[in-house]
């Protein structure tokens, strides 16, 4: 495993780090013991970061992860959120997000959670995460409950902007670095290397659809992403290779991005994953995908409410 720094916080993370929605069944029913086992192989692997919410599954990928960690949390940074707790329900208020943070402690069996991150932040007016979320958090951390504060969400204009209000440590967006997307390089990175803040990149495999098996019926990239990511995994098939595996050395490779949060559901997942770690890409698969992707390189689909949404965004599918 490779390790890099998280901006400013002094914590060392895996470069691949274990993004547990699947946990949560968000990828298709997912057996409790297969779950456990894909997280006890990462852990052994050298993967040490792993990030869930109680959206995820509905508390259900905090509650298996917990059950997961025992007698191994101190291997482990241990990220989750707050504020997101359905696919319409938000409440970003310091009352729940306190309640939140107790309800997760509870359910991930710890007495502190090592990055605690306001979840999709798009979905609601942005002064109130400024003006009231936040302060809440500071109070939390300096209570000792969390470590270290983030804010997660699509809108890469959105999340810098937050971030020049009110400094945070982390900043995760999803969807925005991988063979399809890779706006979060030119758009982010520069300023969170300026101000030292921890850069994570969830979703390499563009929530399933760099997969062989492609994407849930819930991904809202429009249609012709879909189609060209299909083509693009039979193409490099074709040439022996697996887009996946290329999906993920391609990410991996950059200094920038602290780590690559992978959704990983069973333990030979974690193990393909783990083994591309110091691995290059294959340059004619990377041209092959490239001009496969290219009509659809760089969109952004509109989340969030309007007044939050990216510039140029399409309708989601
Ligand atoms: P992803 O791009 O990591 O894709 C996950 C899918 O890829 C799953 O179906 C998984 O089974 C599959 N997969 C993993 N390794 C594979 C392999 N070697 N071969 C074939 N298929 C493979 O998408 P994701 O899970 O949505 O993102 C990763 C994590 O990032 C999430 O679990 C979550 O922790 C985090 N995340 C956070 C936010 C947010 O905060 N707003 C949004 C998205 C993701």
């Amino acid at each position: 495993m490779q390790y890099r720094s998280l901006g400013q916080t002094g914590l060392t993370v895996s470069v691949i780090g274990f993004g547990a929605s699947p946990l949560g069944n968000e990828f298709g029913n997912l057996d409790a013991k297969v779950g456990v086992r894909a997280v006890h192989a990462a852990i052994e692997r050298g993967v040490n970061f792993f990030d869930t919410s109680p959206y995820y599954g509905r508390t259900l990928s905090e509650t298996r992860l917990g059950e997961a960690l025992r007698g191994k949390r101190h291997r482990v940074i241990l990220a989750t959120k707050g504020g997101r707790y359905d696919v319409t329900s938000f409440d970003f208020s310091a009352k729940r997000l306190r309640h939140s943070v107790e309800e997760s402690l509870t359910r991930l069996r710890t007495d502190v959670i090592d990055l605690y991150q306001l979840h999709d932040i798009e979905f609601v007016p942005v002064e109130g995460i400024i003006t009231e979320a936040l302060p809440a958090l500071d109070r939390l951390r300096d209570e000792g409950k969390i470590r270290f504060i983030g804010i997660t969400g699509y809108p890469l204009p959105l999340l810098q902007n937050v971030a020049e209000h009110r400094p945070v440590d982390t900043i995760l967006s999803y969807c925005h670095y991988n063979l399809i997307n890779t706006t979060l390089v030119e758009a982010l990175v520069p300023f969170a290397i300026k101000n030292g803040v921890g850069v994570i990149n969830a979703s390499p495999l563009h929530m399933g659809v760099l997969t062989e098996q492609g994407a849930q019926s819930w991904h809202p990239a429009p249609q012709q992403v879909h189609e060209l990511g299909r083509k693009a995994a039979l193409v490099v098939r074709d040439k022996g290779g697996n887009v996946a595996r290329l999906a993920l050395q391609f990410v991996l490779q950059n200094p920038s991005i602290s780590t690559s949060l992978v959704g990983m559901r069973t333990e030979r997942e974690v193990i393909q994953n783990v083994s591309l770690v110091g691995s290059e890409p294959d340059e004619a698969l990377l041209t092959a995908v490239e001009t496969i992707i290219a009509p659809v390189k760089d969109i952004n689909w509109q989340v969030g409410l309007p007044e939050n949404h990216e510039p140029g965004t399409v309708t989601p599918r």
